[in-house]
C-alpha cells in the first residue's frame, strides 16, 4: 500500500488533464443542449468510448488505483464538465460495482464487459434497487425472486423506480427479496441479461436537474433468469440466509444486505461528483465577480461577495479531503469505523447544493437565466442530497455508527 499523498502523481495528473480536456472540448459545449433535450447523450458516450474514457478497461484501472484516488479524480473532472452528461457516462459503473461487490469471479468476467459494449456498439447498464414504497427504507422492498428448482431458474416480479438507465440498459442488476420474513437480510442481487422477456421500461421521469441522464421505472413481470444469474451463487445465498435466520431467532440480527454493499462502496465516488459540480459553479462565480462592475468597482471588491467566495472554496476543499480520505480508506481496507464514506457524501452533497446556490446569487439576474451555466449546475446539484442515500439517511448511518445505537 503506497503512502498517502495529497499530490497526484505524474500518471494521475496526465489522466486528470486528459479527462479535463474531454470535459472542456466535448461536454461543456453540449451541456445546455442535452439538458434541454432531456435525453441520454448517446453521441457523447460514443465519443467517450472512442477515446477509451467510456470503457471497462479505463474504469477498472481507476477502480484498482492503489492510492484510491483514481475514481474520485475521474468523477470530479467529469462532473465538472457537466453533471447530466457525466451521469450518463458513469451510470453504468453502479451496476458494475454491484456485480463486483456481490458476484463471483466468473460472474464479474461474464457480466461487466457487456455492460459497456465497445466503441462501435456502446451499451449502458442499470442498478435497480429503489421501489415506489421502498426508497430510504430498503427493507420495505416488495420485488420477489422465487427459485424454480425444476428449471434452475429464478422468477422475478415487481416494479423498480428512479432507475438511472432503466429500460435503456442492456444488463440490469436487480435487487429482490428471496425471503421477505428476513427483511433487508433476505435480499439478493440478480443479473437480468439483455433482451430478457418480461422486463420493460415504465414511466420515464421529467426531472429538475441532471436532465441529460435517463431515469425511469423498470417493470418486471415473470422475468425468468438462469440460476447462474444470482450474484454470488445459490450455495453462498443459502448459507447467508441460514445465518440470518439463526441471528433473527437468537435476536442478534446483524450483517449487510445486497444493496447496502453497493451503496457503501459508491458513496465517496458520489461525493467526488458533487465536488466537481461545486467547483464548476465556484469557478464561474469567481470570474464573474472579478469582472462584473457595480458602483464603479468589481463586485468582488465587496467583502460581502469576496468572503462568500472564500467560504465556497474552503468548503469545496474540505469536501474533497473527506472524499479522498474515504476513498483511500476503502482502498487500504480500513473499516469505516465512523461511517467516513457517508460523511464524505453528506458533506460534499450539501456543499454542492450550498455553493451552487451562492453562485446563482453572485451572478444576480444572469445567474437566474439559462444564458449562464450556474442555473443548470444549481438544479443538477440538488440530486447529491437525494440519491445513493439522502442527507438524512447519511446522518442516520453516521449517528448509528458513532453511538452503536439504533437511532431512528
Ligand atoms: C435522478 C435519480 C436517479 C436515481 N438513480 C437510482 C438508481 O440508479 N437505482 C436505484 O435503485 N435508485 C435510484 N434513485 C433512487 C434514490 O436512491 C432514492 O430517491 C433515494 O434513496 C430516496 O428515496 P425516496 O425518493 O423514496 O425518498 P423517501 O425515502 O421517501 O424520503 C423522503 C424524505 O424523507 C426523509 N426520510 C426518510 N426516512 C427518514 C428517516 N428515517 N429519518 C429522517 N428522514 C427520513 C428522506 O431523507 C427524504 O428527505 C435515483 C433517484 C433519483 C432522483
Amino acid at each position: 500500500m503506497p503512502e498517502f499523498s495529497f499530490e497526484l502523481d505524474d500518471d494521475q495528473k496526465a489522466v486528470r488533464d486528459w479527462i479535463h480536456g474531454f470535459a472542456v472540448d466535448v461536454m461543456r459545449p453540449a451541456a445546455a443542449e442535452w439538458d434541454e433535450r432531456e435525453e441520454t447523450p448517446w453521441p457523447i458516450i460514443q465519443e467517450a468510448a472512442k477515446i477509451g474514457l467510456y470503457s471497462l478497461d479505463f474504469y477498472a484501472q481507476q477502480y484498482f488505483d492503489p492510492t484510491g484516488l483514481g475514481i474520485p479524480m475521474t468523477m470530479e473532472e467529469l462532473f465538472w464538465g457537466d453533471a447530466g452528461i457525466a451521469l450518463s457516462i458513469v451510470g453504468t459503473s453502479l451496476a458494475a460495482v454491484a456485480v463486483l461487490a456481490n458476484g463471483t469471479e466468473e460472474q464479474v468476467g461474464t457480466w461487466i464487459p457487456p455492460m459497456y459494449g465497445d466503441a462501435n456498439d456502446v451499451k449502458v447498464a442499470a442498478f435497480c434497487s429503489s421501489e415506489p414504497d421502498a426508497g430510504s427504507d430498503v427493507a420495505a422492498m416488495r420485488t420477489r425472486a422465487v427459485y424454480d428448482e425444476a428449471k434452475d431458474e429464478w422468477v422475478i416480479n415487481g416494479t423498480k423506480t428512479w432507475v438511472t438507465n432503466g429500460g435503456i440498459a442492456g444488463v440490469h442488476v436487480v435487487i429482490a427479496s428471496v425471503d421477505p420474513e428476513l427483511g433487508a437480510r433476505g435480499h439478493a442481487s440478480f443479473v437480468v441479461p439483455p433482451g430478457t422477456r418480461g422486463l420493460s421500461q415504465g414511466q420515464k421521469f421529467k426531472k429538475h436537474g441532471i436532465r441529460a441522464s435517463h431515469t425511469a421505472e423498470v417493470v418486471l413481470e415473470d422475468v425468468r433468469v438462469p440460476g447462474h444469474c444470482l450474484l454470488g451463487g445459490k450455495e453462498k445465498l443459502d448459507e447467508r440466509l441460514a445465518r440470518a435466520r439463526e441471528r433473527a431467532r437468537s435476536g442478534t440480527e446483524r450483517g449487510k444486505n445486497a444493496a447496502m454493499a453497493t451503496f457503501e462502496a459508491s458513496r465517496p465516488a458520489v461525493g467526488a461528483q458533487a465536488v466537481g459540480v461545486a467547483r464548476a459553479a465556484y469557478e464561474v462565480a469567481l470570474e464573474y465577480a472579478k469582472n462584473r462592475v457595480q458602483f464603479g468597482r468589481p463586485i468582488i471588491d465587496n467583502q460581502g461577495i469576496a468572503f462568500q467566495l472564500a467560504d465556497m472554496r474552503t468548503q469545496i476543499d474540505a469536501a474533497r479531503l473527506l472524499v479522498w480520505r474515504a476513498s483511500w480508506m476503502a482502498t487500504a481496507g480500513r473499516p469505516f469505523t465512523a461511517a467516513e464514506g457517508s460523511m464524505s457524501k453528506l458533506f460534499a452533497g450539501e456543499t454542492a447544493k450550498a455553493v451552487t446556490a451562492q453562485a446563482v446569487q453572485i451572478l444576480g439576474g444572469n445567474g437566474f437565466t439559462r444564458e449562464y451555466p450556474v442555473e443548470r449546475m444549481h438544479r443538477d446539484a440538488a440530486i447529491f442530497t437525494i440519491f445513493e442515500g439522502t442527507s438524512e439517511i447519511q446522518r442516520l448511518v453516521i449517528a448509528r455508527t458513532l453511538s452503536g445505537m439504533q437511532i431512528r
